[in-house]
Formats: structure tokens, sequence, C-alpha cells
């Protein structure tokens, strides 16, 4: 049974999260303060964590950010209020892999929680699968599933488990042009529109990560009005 830790200070939302997620068959743990929450995280395996944004005392961007830095593959979902939060969750810094803005619809979260899931076990039985061709290669970049591990030009990189997932896409169909729906449907495992938003965001984190200059990329290209390629000359030897 896969398990969620849930951390949200207003009950009435928490409440309705844990009967929703319940209904899909997930083992929720919940807890009201970014403190508490943190301590769990740390302590526990959790296939997912869901934090709110705004909590008493700690925020949930310092748990996000603290979680990320002692278990950088652990899936984060944040909840958020505002608009203006948005980049700050999907930062380079934070580096949620996803978000909700309140209110939501219980359909969406299911929806949304089950696609995160299934992500995150793809990602882990990829790491666990034994096939020795289990590494891409293209130019001077090499992404190994075995070892979760990517290379790019001798130096290793630190990628979050949704940027792994999106670099792997794009690698493995270079010169390929994918619109943001493309990517949200085949990285993220959504079929709904409106967070277009985070796949530039990701994609700037990515960059960041993986472009020598980022504001002027070569291997992750914009595609003026159609979406991103990745562009096997950017990592050529
Ligand atoms: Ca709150």
């Amino acid at each position: 049974m896969d398990s969620i830790l849930v951390v949200e200070d207003e009950q009435d939302i928490a409440d309705l999260i844990r009967l929703n997620l319940e209904e899909i068959g997930l083992k929720v743990e919940h807890r009201i303060t970014g403190e508490d929450a943190l301590e769990l995280a740390l302590a526990n395996q959790y296939d997912l964590i869901l934090l709110d944004v705004m909590l008493p005392g700690m925020s949930g961007l310092d748990v996000c950010r603290q979680v990320r830095e002692k278990k950088p593959e652990q899936a984060i979902l944040m909840l958020t209020s505002r608009d203006s939060e948005i980049d700050r969750v999907l930062g380079l810094e934070l580096g949620a892999d996803d978000y909700m803005t309140k209110p939501f619809s219980v359909r969406e979260l299911q929806a949304r929680v089950r696609s995160l899931l299934r992500r995150a076990h793809l990602l882990s039985n990829l790491q666990k699968s034994p096939e020795p061709e289990q590494c891409l290669t293209v130019g001077e970049l090499q992404i190994d599933h075995l070892s979760h591990r990517t290379i790019l030009a001798g130096k290793e990189l630190d990628l979050t488990s949704t940027e792994y997932d999106l670099l792997l896409y794009l690698a493995s169909h270079p010169e390929q042009v994918f619109s943001r729906s493309q990517l949200l449907s085949s990285v993220w495992g959504y079929h709904h529109s409106g967070y277009e938003h985070t796949v530039n965001s990701h994609i700037n984190r990515l960059r960041n990560k993986v472009e020598k200059d980022a504001t002027n990329p070569e291997i992750v290209q914009t595609v003026w009005g159609v979406g991103y390629k990745f562009c096997k000359q950017g990592v050529s030897v």
C-alpha cells in the first residue's frame, strides 16, 4: 500500500484530503505543523508528501527545502493558496515536483497523486531493473537508470526526480519537438491543461543544471511557438 504524508493545518481540508486519498487505497498520515512533518519525513519512507505552503511556524517551503537536502528523490506535491507562491515552489531552490492551487477539486487531487505515484514507481522499478542496456548515451550525456545517475561531460548532475524524468524523455527523442501539453502528458502523466507553467519552470531548472549558459541554451532548446527539443549538437563531443 502506498503511503502519503499530508501536511495541512486546516482540519477541514486535511479531512477532505484524507478521505479522498484513502478512497483510492492510500495509507494517509497527517501532520499539522512543519516541524512534526519534517521529523516524520526524514525518519520514514513516504511514496509522496503533500505539503501545504502556509503552516503555523515552519512553512511548507522550509520543510520542502530541508527534505530535498536529505532526500533529493522524495516526491513532493505542494498546495498553494496564492499564485505568487508558484514560482518559488517550482523554482530551482525548492524544486517541488508539482503544485496544486487551492481550491482544488477532489478528482483533480486523486488524479495528480496517482500520476506522481506512478512516476515514482516507474523510477524505482527502473533503478531495480537489472537490464544492462538501461543506459542512455547521447554525445557527452550519459543517463544511467540503474544508478539513477546523470553525467554530462564527465561531471555528475544533481537532478531531482522530475528533472531526471524530463531530461530522460527529451534525450530519448533527440531533435523531436514537444509542446508543453505533450510533455505534461508524457512526463507528468496529466491529461488536463492549465499546468503548462509547471513545464516551463522545470525546463528552466533543468537548464540551470545542464547548460553552460542557461540564458542561451544549447541542449534544451526552445522552439518558439511550439515547445522544446533536445539538441544533439549541444552535447556533441
Ligand atoms: Ca495552511
